[in-house]
């Protein structure tokens, strides 16, 4: 026999090593079933081992299941049924008892104690080795097959592998060099099913000012930016703002991009940064007035680093002429005090656009969820084929969110397979 013709069967065929396709070759391989994970990158969780900064977000410590689902948008009730069946306190058990404990940061966010991604990924690759599942790396699937309205295996390397089931733990498009290319998308275009296109969702802004990427590398604590749309306030939003060399970054902008791009789409987006944002204009008047009196004879630029956060004073003096700047305090006039406070508490932005797929921490589109059953995964098109992660049409926030929904689908399809 060839090489070409060479056939493999198994019960379940999981194709993608990430974390939602790792959970499901676990759960298919602790049923007992013959199960075969397909990657095509040369190691598994690729993706998973740059989450949270390499310390790995790995869900949410939300004790409320409604409040922890209305998360996930338009999806809260269709999800229902999977999370009954492995939610958060599923995911703690699951890394605690296999020696990895999970510690709580603020904003319920929960990373491994280790702080280090790849001991999670270490824990998944176990959990797939203890239930004997046969791991192929460095092996694109380039085709799947279907036969009758069933999906009969697939063909990767050139080799045939068939299965009784498969699941489909591709991943999205964001950030394509971790292996997520968006293949499954296609493939389940291919199958019949209706993919929304992808969108880059829970990413970065990109703005026209120069002195946002002076300011590249800072981050600040508790910031609060609104956005308005041709001059009209439209939302805003509080928390941690990370500044890159190409505009915004950090929990406060990632969850706010869902949003702005659709603002996008109405008018041009600007946006005020709050840099005092727990002072109202009086109380931080009141603020630097007592500062001034008490420094009477310094230079505003020697005082400023008093009233403005860590590492922004170059960008804010930078607004003012250098003869303010060399000012004594004593003798900046009332208008001038003014003018900073203005400009601390909404300093200005233009929003250029999302960046793009290769900064976005997930991306939005996939499998629309009225194709999908609600408490297996499995594709109500294709009955033997079951879709995770990343590849279904989830809307979340940043947070834990996503790799709680890779835990909680995959193994759902999993123990369904
Ligand atoms: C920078 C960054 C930080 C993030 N941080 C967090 C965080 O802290 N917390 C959180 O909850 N979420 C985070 N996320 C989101 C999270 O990583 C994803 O939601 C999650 O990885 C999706 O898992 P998945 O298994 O669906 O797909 P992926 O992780 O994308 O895995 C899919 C796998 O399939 C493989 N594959 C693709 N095509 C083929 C093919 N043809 N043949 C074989 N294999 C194939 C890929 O190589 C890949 O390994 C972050 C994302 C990014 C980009």
């Amino acid at each position: 026999m060839s090489k070409q013709q060479t056939i493999n069967t198994y019960d379940v065929i999981v194709v993608g090593g990430g974390p939602a396709g790792m959970m499901a070759a676990g759960a298919a391989g602790a049923r007992g079933k013959r199960v075969l994970l397909i990657e095509k990158n040369k190691r598994l969780g690729e993706k998973l081992r740059i989450t949270g900064g390499g310390r790995c977000n790995i869900t949410n410590d939300e004790d409320d299941l409604r409040k922890f689902l209305s998360h996930y948008g338009k999806a809260e009730q269709f999800l229902y049924s999977s999370f009954s069946e492995f939610n958060k306190n599923d995911t703690f058990s699951f890394f605690t008892s296999r020696g990895l404990p999970l510690v709580v940061e603020a904003n319920k966010r929960a990373f491994p104690h280790t702080h280090n991604a790849t001991d999670v990924e270490r824990v998944m690759e176990e959990y797939c080795k203890a239930g004997n599942v046969e791991i192929l790396l460095g092996a694109p699937v380039e085709k799947i097959l279907s036969d009758d309205g069933r999906v009969t295996g697939v063909v990767a390397k050139g080799h045939t592998y068939t299965c009784k089931s498969l699941v489909l733990a591709t991943g999205g498009a964001s950030h394509k060099e971790t292996g997520s290319t968006g293949d499954g998308f296609g493939w389940l275009t291919a199958l019949g099913h209706t993919v929304s296109d992808p969108t880059p969702s829970i990413v970065p802004l990109a703005v026209r000012e120069g002195w946002v990427k002076s300011l590249a590398g800072v981050t600040l604590e508790a910031m609060k930016i609104h956005f308005y749309v041709d001059g009209v306030k439209k939302f805003s939003k509080s928390g941690r703002l990370l500044f890159t060399h190409f505009g915004l970054s950090g929990p406060l902008i990632l969850n706010s991009s869902k949003q702005v791009s659709d603002l996008l789409h109405e008018g041009t987006v600007t946006a005020t940064i709050d840099v005092q944002p727990t002072r109202d204009f009086q109380a931080l008047e009141k603020y630097i007035l007592e500062l001034f009196d008490e420094h009477k004879n310094k230079t505003l630029k020697n005082i400023c680093k008093e009233f403005v956060p860590a590492g922004m004073t170059g960008a804010v003096l930078a607004f003012f002429d250098e003869s303010l700047q060399e000012k004594k305090v004593h003798s900046v006039t009332r208008e001038e005090r003014r003018d900073i406070i203005h400009l601390l508490k909404a300093m200005p932005l233009t929003i250029k656009g999302l960046m793009g797929f290769d900064r976005a921490v997930v991306a939005d589109g996939g499998l629309v969820l009225e194709e999908v059953d609600t408490r297996t995964m499995a594709s109500k098109k294709v009955p033997n084929l079951y879709v995770t992660g990343d590849l279904l049409h989830i809307n979340r926030p940043s947070g834990g969110f996503s790799l709680q929904l890779c835990w909680t689908s995959g193994y759902v399809a999993g123990n369904n397979a």
